[in-house]
């Protein structure tokens, strides 16, 4: 019988003993950002953190990324942390040339990754809980930068936009059982944890309106005006949202990227993005045929052709019973009774991880420690210890009272198993991909 307390105090005791370089390695990404798929220099600083643990690296998983695996067993479980920034020139610690910043945290997910894996290997217990980890650094989880995805898709180096998507397409997954992340919280300085929740799932939209060019001023009656024509599609989709069932969380929130050429000029090329988003593939299905209805409105309205292309989003996040229920034990140990925030909440927002939980057991909890909005200029990390180290070690414990216990190993077998298979998961969310085409140009 394994004593689970003694193994999470080593394992603690572990990361304790680790606490600069995981602090360190958290900085010394932040200092560096960098965009989904283009993470070279932060996969390295991941890879060579495990290197340094004795562990052997994998990288490259989907153009960028790494892979350490520790021990064997019958049952694997994955720790993740994303790898990618996000863009905000605002951030006061944002990139100067790119705007790329850690507006989102990412950068405390690595602290958390290698801080979980320092604690194993430092601890050297794996082997007593008859299961194998891998720590797995993922690239691209922010779904944007998007003509550089449409590129790496387009010259066929990855299908999906979505790195932990890619993962599972690559077969990266599919020997894994359960899989654990953690993610910085939304304006949550203090001690606060919340991991029972579910999120909405989307699909990702471009859109061209194409109409006529002619002088602004002396001839506009010989154009035909695509920007009109986008104004009238994004009119006509707000037109929609009084049909939207409130429980279907839907949120549509298209912006215009490119709005015209020049100002004397009818613009004649107008480019928007959108996402689609609601708490279940079916809805999110139904309000896009409803969005997809509105845009061609506007082409119809002016006489202009458009064009949609629709891309798969994120699937819905749903989080395993028995894995939340062995980490907010936890954190009633390790952060306080009170730490624990609601349980059974629905947020509007999306993750890749939300793929994964399509096909395995997992969990994404939320983690205090930050200030600020995420993806806001005022984002920042204002409590060390809340965000860097006490997740890895909630991480590394509910692992430990998991793996060590018969009977919530059955539970979460028994929970992947009534999961669905990669195929039927990548055949969903491939339908997500069409094209819509209307014209009205004369
Ligand atoms: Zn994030």
């Amino acid at each position: 019988m394994v004593d689970a307390d003694a193994l999470k105090q080593q394992v603690c005791a572990a990361i304790d003993d680790n606490r600069e370089a995981i602090i360190d390695l958290a900085k010394s990404v932040e200092a560096e950002p960098e965009l989904g798929f283009k993470e070279t220099k932060t996969t390295r600083k991941v890879a060579e953190a495990f290197e340094s643990m004795g562990l052997s690296v994998e990288e490259e998983l989907a153009v960028t990324g790494a892979r350490a695996r520790l021990g064997s067993g019958e049952m694997r479980a994955a720790v993740f942390g994303e790898l990618d920034a996000l863009v905000n020139p605002d951030h006061p610690k944002a990139n100067p040339e790119t705007g790329a910043v850690h507006a989102c945290g990412h950068h405390a997910q690595l602290a958390h990754l290698v801080g979980v894996a320092s604690g194993f290997t430092g601890a050297g217990v794996v082997d007593e809980l008859d299961a194998a980890i891998d720590f797995v650094g993922v690239p691209a989880e922010e779904y944007l930068d998007l003509s550089y995805r449409r590129e790496l898709i387009e010259s066929g180096q990855t299908e999906f936009v979505g790195g932990k998507q890619e993962l599972i397409r690559r077969g990266h997954l599919d020997d894994v059982d359960l899989g654990i992340m953690m993610h910085a919280g939304n304006d949550a300085p203090e001690r606060v944890v919340t991991s029972d929740f579910s999120t909405n799932g989307f699909v990702g939209k471009f859109v061209t309106y194409r109409g006529r060019e002619a002088h602004a001023g002396a001839a506009p009656e010989e154009g035909v005006n695509a920007l009109n024509a986008a104004m009238l599609g994004m009119n006509a989709i707000h037109a929609q949202r009084e049909r939207f069932a409130d429980e279907d969380a839907v949120r549509v929130h298209p912006i215009i990227t490119k709005g015209g050429d020049g100002v004397n000029v009818v613009p004649a090329d107008v480019q928007m993005e959108s996402y689609v988003r609601a708490k279940s593939v079916d809805a999110v299905r139904e309000a896009n045929v409803a969005v997809n209805r509105a845009l061609e409105s506007g082409a119809m309205g002016v006489g202009a052709d458009v064009e949609i292309n629709d891309y798969p989003g994120y699937m819905p996040l749903r989080t395993d019973p028995t894995i939340v229920g062995a980490y907010d034990d936890n954190v009633r140990d390790l952060v306080g009774t009170d730490a624990l925030g609601p349980s059974g909440t629905h947020l509007t927002g999306s993750t890749d991880m939300g793929d994964v939980t399509q096909i395995l057991p997992g969990i994404h909890p939320w983690v205090g420690g930050f200030e600020g909005s995420l993806h806001a200029r005022d984002f920042r990390v204002v409590d060390e210890e809340m965000a860097y180290i006490l997740p890895a070690k909630l991480t590394a414990c509910t692992l430990v009272d998991v793996l060590a216990s018969e009977e919530r190993r059955q539970s979460i077998l028994a929970a992947k198993a009534a999961k669905k298979d990669t195929e039927t998961y990548l055949d969903e969310v491939r339908s997500f991909r069409g094209d819509v085409e209307a014209s009205y140009l004369d």
